[in-house]
């Protein structure tokens, strides 16, 4: 499993590791748009409080989550990314997977400060045209505020915004960075440095997970 804060890489690292170990990675986003799209009862339930901007409740996941690990693809290992996000959540995945005569292996933690959350999350431009994300910083188009690609306009989305990433920011280590705790406590964190280029990172989680054995 992958925890680490919004800015993380947490989603682009999933696919790496992922594919180095030849697991499904397994994200609750995933899970909610193939239940909504196909129209599972779980996910008409998902989608009703979604659709009143409500959060869907934690049983309502954990029994997506339960459907997902029985499938065929995860009988030999999954990777979760993503999820779970909080100490009640936690516990229920604990629960789910004993109930399979499984568990967790390795919580990989991806450790990023804040101000480099900040930096990655707030120079993010996405184009109006081709949707394509910029970086101002680490991937700049030639023209400020034009796209390369297509030559629409760049703008910065609400989520990208100081204001939003420092309430994500807030949210996460109020609600998420317990889970480091609570999986230390089962001695099962391993916690690697996020920063610098994508492959180094995926490099040293690869490390993590063969010091473990996997
Ligand atoms: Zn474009």
């Amino acid at each position: 499993m992958l925890v680490g804060p919004p800015g993380a890489g947490k989603g682009t690292q999933a696919e790496f590791i992922a594919a180095h170990l030849a697991v499904p990675k397994i994200s609750t986003g995933d899970i909610f748009r193939a239940n909504v799209a196909q129209g599972t009862p779980l996910g008409i339930q998902a989608k009703q409080f979604m659709d009143a901007g409500q959060l869907v409740p934690d049983e309502v996941t954990i029994n997506m989550v339960r459907d997902r690990l029985a499938e065929p693809d995860a009988g030999d290992g999954f990777l979760l990314d993503g999820f779970p996000r909080t100490t009640p959540q936690a516990q229920a995945l604990d629960k789910l997977l004993a109930d399979l005569g499984t568990g967790l292996d390795l919580v990989l933690e991806l450790v990023v400060d804040d101000d480099e959350v900040i930096r990655r999350l707030s120079g993010r431009r996405t184009c109006r045209g081709c949707g394509k994300i910029w970086h101002v910083e680490f991937d700049a188009p030639n023209r400020e505020g034009v796209c390369d690609r297509c030559g629409g306009e760049l703008f910065q989305r609400d989520d990208d915004k100081a204001e939003t990433i420092a309430e994500r920011l807030r949210v996460y280590a109020r609600d998420t960075a317990p889970l480091v705790d609570y999986y230390g406590a089962q001695g099962k964190l391993v916690g690697i440095d996020a920063t610098g280029p994508v492959e180094d990172v995926t490099n040293r989680a690869i490390d993590a997970l063969r010091s473990y054995g996997g």
